[in-house]
């Protein structure tokens, strides 16, 4: 089949990998000059596991609370009037997160990450891409989190098979060396099984390798727009329309716009977060692996010699400098309070970046038919599109090929928040 891919962020690279594998003949749209300019520029590197991920499924999130009380930062901030689409989305991601208490959707993410983690491994294998992996993920605890909270968590951990060790203060700092030593610590969650990695230089590097087998990448043709006809699809693009026996969409906070003229919305919203990359400059006092920080939200990893931190949430706010610089504060702030020795404290970032989360009420990405013939999705993945990119890229595969698929359908398309 001739397949058109919009969009080339990782969810595009990754989806192109896959149909390739399958034998298609595969083109991929992309409207910026170089791919992974938008969500994908400067992710944290959480990958697995996923459903640990503090921006990750709406149900594990409240799991994560653990009975703290979080600074602003660290909460999602909505702006909008009472009625606005931004406070609406807020209303309806609370509402799953009561509902999801009940039904439990976490089998369900379960089995994409561990198709992801299949499917990345099997990458690895094939063309041995070098992109900072790391494993390995702490979380430090301050206090003792209250008893139901800590049940909580540890039973969905289990119940995800996340293999998790509960440590003491002395454990926890031998895993982590370079912790600060004037903070008090009620031990820690040590997933030894995590990974974590460079989402960008993974894309960059598959994509080099899938021109060299094929691979025709557009860059700089913006779509505008899309039709599904009798025999596939067509895309609208600045040079006129051109034909495919399928379209798949991997355009990350763009998808609604597109989909807008076929009356298929996704009920999702760009929640908008920051990362921090820094310079580490003392070795034996950075990270050594992954951390979250549970309180303020926060991710950090390794990427080589730098560290990036990551955190914040915000929905109906602009790009403003304030902001930017109330973030980098808030960021550099808790990094030096966790590994105090590891960078100076006047060294100046590498790179702050703030970029758009797509994410549905629940979580959970849109995977499979879009409901319009021949127009498939890919997309919505929240804070987790790194981590299950090639997941959700052999699930599309198996879907648009007509395979089964060892992630239940239903649980990623559209049809689910009906
Ligand atoms: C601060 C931050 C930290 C994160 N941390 C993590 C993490 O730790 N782990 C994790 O797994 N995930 C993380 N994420 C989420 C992850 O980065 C995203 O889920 C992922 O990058 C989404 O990829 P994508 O390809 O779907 O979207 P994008 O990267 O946005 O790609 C969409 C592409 O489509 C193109 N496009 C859109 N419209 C058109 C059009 N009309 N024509 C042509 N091209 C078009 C865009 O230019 C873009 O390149 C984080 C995100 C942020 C913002």
């Amino acid at each position: 089949m001739k397949i058109a891919i919009v969009g080339a962020g990782i969810a595009g690279i990754a989806t192109a990998f896959e149909l390739m594998e399958a034998g298609n003949e595969v083109s991929v749209f992309e409207q910026h000059r170089a791919a992974g300019e938008e969500a994908s520029f400067a992710p944290s590197g959480l990958m697995w596991p996923c459903a640990i991920n503090p921006w990750g499924a709406t149900a594990f999130h409240q799991a994560l609370q653990l009975g703290l009380t979080r600074p602003a930062f660290s909460e999602l901030q909505v702006q909008g009037s009472m009625l606005s689409a931004p406070r609406r989305w807020a209303r309806r991601q609370q509402a799953f997160a009561k509902k999801q208490r009940d039904r439990e959707f976490l089998p369900d993410l379960q089995a994409l990450e561990l198709l992801a983690m299949q499917r990345m491994q099997h990458v690895q294998e094939m063309l041995d891409i070098s992109a900072q992996f790391s494993q390995g993920l702490l979380l430090p605890l301050r206090k003792e989190p209250g008893a139901a909270a800590l049940y909580e968590l540890t039973r969905r951990l289990s119940a995800a098979h996340i293999d998790y060790r509960r440590c003491n203060e002395e454990e926890t700092r031998s895993i982590e060396p370079g912790l600060a030593t004037d903070i008090q610590l009620a031990g820690a969650i040590h997933l030894p099984e995590a990974w974590s990695g460079n989402g960008r230089l993974f894309s960059q590097g598959l994509l080099q390798a899938l021109q060299t087998h094929g691979l025709q990448v557009h860059t700089q043709h913006a779509v505008s727009g899309i039709n599904s006809t009798a025999s596939g699809a067509s895309l609208q693009l600045p040079s006129g329309e051109q034909h495919f026996d399928a379209v798949v969409l991997c355009a990350g906070a763009d998808t609604n716009r597109l989909l807008r003229p076929h009356h298929v919305q996704l009920p999702s919203a760009p929640i908008y977060s920051y990362s921090a990359s820094i310079q580490i400059s003392e070795e034996s006092l950075a990270p050594r692996h992954a951390v979250i920080d549970l309180e303020n939200n926060m991710i950090l990893t390794r990427q080589g010699s730098r560290l990036r931190i990551s955190g914040g949430a915000e929905l109906g706010y602009p790009d403003s400098p304030e902001r930017t610089e109330d973030a980098r504060h808030a960021l550099v702030s808790v990094l030096l309070e966790w590994f105090p020795g590891c960078i100076q404290p006047s060294q100046s970032i590498l790179q702050m970046w703030r970029g758009a989360r797509l994410t549905m009420a629940d979580g959970l990405p849109v995977v499979g038919a879009s409901g319009i013939p021949h127009i498939w999705l890919n997309t919505a993945h929240g804070g987790m599109g790194w981590g299950l990119s090639m997941g959700c890229a052999h699930h599309v595969r198996q879907r648009l090929m007509g395979q089964s698929s060892s992630v239940e359908p239903e649980a990623l398309e559209l049809q689910r928040l009906r």
